[in-house]
């Protein structure tokens, strides 16, 4: 039995190569010190220490069928009950950030388990894909992916926007050379290398788009590879008090460049092969485990918020009113209903890659859009029901260290159960993850970071006629319809008064 996995201290080591991120015009020499990154970073490395916490290890990591120790979901799972326990692990890094780190290393994993599940699908490339697997398994790597082209040209062919998207430039004995950006590489700053392919609703015209057929893995010190980050609102944070959210757990989103960079073969999954670059989610199971992360992570971001809406309407002294409880028990439900399709999707499972098995795509793809609409509903019911209550905050909490107007707010702003202090805290808290910079990337985030809202819709649609619902759904309806024509019933259990 091999453990490897990362400690903390190793993976903010392992961030120090020769990375190229760039903020503000600067090249970032070291994100794990520099003001936009260096607390998501740290934030990254304490899910890394609890790998190996004995108050955690057990909950989070168990023994693959390689003899390699891995968190559970950096695997595939062979029964519904590792498939559960798999969740819990999720469910324990998730509470580490409240839910509000959506590409921690277990998003990733999703895919990268089921390298380990099914590497002859990469033919020529399989030996690629179970090195890949084990050394990924084996020290818990964090990788980030980018699937989107950029929003531009979309009523063009791909092959037509060679001077955008990714594409090979020319091969080399050792590899290939690409050039093209993707998006939106999230966290990437703070990854171990970015996997690259195209999104499944992409077309790929046969005999002409095959440069763009490809699936890869770049290290981030890949020579040529550049990330142009989003500005960082972790820099923009104050302190703890004034952005307890947005100075730990923002994870920099970026536009990833690549510059004639050479991809290795080691790192090659398909190459110029259309059908496999198309069937790769399906094949893999990617689409039915990289939701169950996602929907258990909101789950987690949903307890906190009920947790605090709780509390707001508290400090309000309007948690005895009707409306604002009914407003409380939608947010309870909207909660619910995301751990409830988590459990389905663990404990009602369907036949994975090798002999593994797979949340149902069925559920993976309902936690998928009713995920994008649980956040923006809930955001609504804080900002209907909490009123102007998250904004009114004094600008700092420099504001309570100044002994001139501390009496002040601690008359003015005390809340119904609560000091000043405690009351001011909470609502920065609760702006954090609705208002600021930040809580509005998060929207934008839930409702758009597993694709467009239209997609999600038509990909339900596509799954349910390929599983057989569409046709059973259909059968039902035409049951219905058999049940009687003009003459009457067709079954004598009902009866018919022609002549009423
Ligand atoms: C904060 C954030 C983080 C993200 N992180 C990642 C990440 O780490 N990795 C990753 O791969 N992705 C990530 N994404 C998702 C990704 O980048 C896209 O935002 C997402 O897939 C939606 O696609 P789009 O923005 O290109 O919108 P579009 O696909 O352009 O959709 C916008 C609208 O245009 C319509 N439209 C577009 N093209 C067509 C067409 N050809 N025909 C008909 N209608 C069309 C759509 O139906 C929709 O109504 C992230 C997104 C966000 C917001």
């Amino acid at each position: 039995m091999t453990d490897t996995l990362l400690n903390g201290a190793q993976y903010l080591d392992s961030l120090r190569d020769g990375r190229q991120i760039y903020v503000n015009g600067e090249h970032i020499k070291d994100v794990t010190t520099h003001a936009t990154t260096r607390n998501a970073a740290r934030s990254i490395a304490r899910l890394y220490d609890s790998l190996h916490d004995p108050a955690t290890r057990d909950r989070l990591t168990m023994v693959d069928r390689h003899g390699i120790r891995t968190h559970r979901f950096f695997t595939a799972s062979y029964t519904a009950q590792e498939l559960l326990a798999a969740r819990e692990a999720i469910t324990t890094w998730a509470r580490m950030s409240y839910g509000f780190m959506g590409r921690t290393p277990d998003y990733k994993a999703a895919f990268m388990a089921t390298l380990g599940a099914m590497p002859e699908f990469y033919a020529p490339f399989t030996n690629n894909a179970l090195a890949w697997y084990k050394r990924y398994a084996a020290k818990g790597l964090f990788l980030n992916h980018v699937l989107v082209n950029p929003p531009v040209d979309r009523n063009k062919p791909v092959h037509e926007v060679g001077d955008v998207f990714v594409h090979v430039v020319r091969e080399t004995d050792g590899g290939i050379i690409v050039s093209g950006a993707k998006m939106l590489a999230t966290g990437s700053a703070l990854t171990h290398a970015t996997f690259v392919a195209q999104n499944s609703a992409v077309q790929l015209e046969k005999g002409k788009a095959e440069d763009f057929a490809l699936v890869f893995i770049a290290p981030m010190d890949t020579p040529g590879c550049k990330l142009i980050c989003r500005p960082s609102y972790e820099m923009a944070a104050r302190s703890p008090f004034d952005h307890p959210l947005s100075s730990r757990f923002d994870e920099n989103d970026a536009v990833i460049i690549f510059d004639n960079a050479f991809i290795a073969w080691e790192n090659v999954f398909v190459y110029r092969d259309i059908e496999k670059a198309k069937r790769l989610y399906a094949a893999s199971g990617f689409m039915n485990r990289y939701n169950l992360q996602g929907g258990t992570r909101l789950g987690v971001k949903l307890d906190l918020m009920c947790g605090l809406l709780a509390k707001g309407l508290a400090s309000n002294g309007t948690d005895d009113f009707r409306g604002t409880q009914a407003a409380l028990g939608e947010v309870i439900a909207w909660r619910n209903l995301i751990w409830a399709l988590t459990a389905a999707m663990c404990l009602d499972p369907q036949a994975g890659p090798g002999g593994s098995v797979m949340p149902k795509l069925e559920y993976a793809s309902t936690v998928r859009l009713f995920s994008t609409m649980a956040w923006p509903r809930v955001k609504e019911i804080f900002e209907t029901i909490l009123g102007g209550s998250p904004i009114v905050t004094p600008s700092s909490y420099k504001d309570f260290q100044n002994a001139e107007i501390r009496p002040l707010l601690d008359q003015y702003y005390r809340g119904s159960d609560s000091s000043a202090e405690q009351r001011v805290k909470l609502f920065k808290l609760i702006w954090d993850a609705i208002g600021t910079e930040f809580g509005g990337r998060h929207e934008i985030y839930e409702r758009n970071y597993s694709g467009n809202h239209e997609q999600m819709r038509l990909d339900t649609l596509t799954f349910a006629k390929q599983r057989g619902i569409m046709d059973a759904c259909t059968q039902l309806a035409e049951q219905c319809l058999g049940d009687y024509d003009l003459q009457g019933w067709k079954d004598s259990t009902w009866t018919f008064h022609a002549d009423i």
